[in-house]
């Protein structure tokens, strides 16, 4: 069965005046470490999407996502590093020249299909999944984000593997599976805190909720998305280069600067108990930032 390469990754103590003087003790998880191009909670979501690529007979997966998407990275990298056929359709027209994003995707052999954004938007319809395998025959789809039950199922083991013995665990939160793994993962005497890095709610909670019916020990933050998916703010990217300076972890700022500029908010503002400690989850995203 194929699996993707895995290194184990180190729990690293944040020291700061701020966490101190609250009684907070903040440990990041450094997931993104984990591979050097299918990294943080990519290579979880997609851990058991792709053992079912291995197991259909085309050994080819199709994907969905924006220009930038840290997904399509991903997929295109696992692919590589397993010998599968990739297809990664594209919202949007092609721009030339490809982002780094995209001319890497290619570089890793997969196949680039534009679509229009009014027909991206018909993409979960079994017609326009149908019209794709005419053209590229079959193959397991993986949907826009990687979110999927697979995708939570790799999250949930994910979770299970870390030291139970914090009282909070944040994640950064995009499509909200990662949340939902690690929601699932840990004992429901903890507290799980997402950090949205998208404007408005959406329909985030319910999506998030589907996955842990019986789960009340988590909750989703909205206050954190400095704008939006994708924006930033020059006070985050401030923060983001103070943070490498001083305690020698880099983040970047569509996801996991959003959450470290929550928590530390946060914590500014009591939210925490004195005596609390944090483990807050590094999913990666750094690929061609540091
Ligand atoms: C994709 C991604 C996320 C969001 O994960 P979801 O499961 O979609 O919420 C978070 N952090 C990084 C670095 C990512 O690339």
């Amino acid at each position: 069965m194929a699996t993707l390469s895995y290194r184990p990754t180190p729990v690293h103590e944040i020291r700061d005046p701020l966490l101190a003087t609250a009684g907070v003790q903040l440990f990041v998880k450094r997931e993104d470490l984990n591979h050097p191009l299918v990294s943080g909670n990519k290579w979880w979501k997609l851990k058991y999407n792709l053992e079912n690529v291995s197991q259909h007979l085309s050994r080819t997966v199709l994907t969905f996502g924006g220009a930038y998407s840290n997904h399509i990275f991903a997929v295109a990298a696992a692919a590589r590093e397993l010998g599968f056929t990739s297809i990664g359709v594209i919202r949007g027209e092609e721009t030339l020249p490809l982002n780094t994003t995209l001319q890497f995707a290619r570089e890793q052999g997969m196949h680039l299909h534009y679509v229009s954004r009014d027909d991206y938007r018909k993409k979960e319809d079994y017609g326009f999944l149908e019209a794709l395998a005419k053209q590229f025959g079959s193959f397991v789809a993986v949907p826009e984000g990687g979110t999927n039950i697979e995708a939570v199922r790799g999250v949930t083991e994910f979770a299970e593997t870390l030291d139970q013995s914090f009282n909070y665990y944040c994640c950064p939160v995009g499509t909200g599976g990662t949340l939902a793994g690690i929601i699932r993962g840990v004992p429901d005497t903890k507290k799980v805190i997402g950090f949205s890095v998208l404007k408005g709610e959406g329909s985030l909670q319910h999506d998030i909720s589907q996955w842990n019916l019986h789960r009340q020990n988590w909750q989703l933050l909205t206050d954190y998305h400095f704008g939006g998916y994708a924006k930033s703010t020059p006070a985050l990217l401030q923060f983001i280069e103070a943070f490498k300076t001083q305690h020698g972890v880099p983040l970047e700022f569509v996801y996991t600067g959003k959450m470290m500029a929550g928590i530390f908010d946060l914590v500014k503002k009591g939210f925490f108990e004195r005596g609390s400690t944090l483990l807050a989850l590094h999913t990666g995203g750094l690929q061609g930032k540091y």
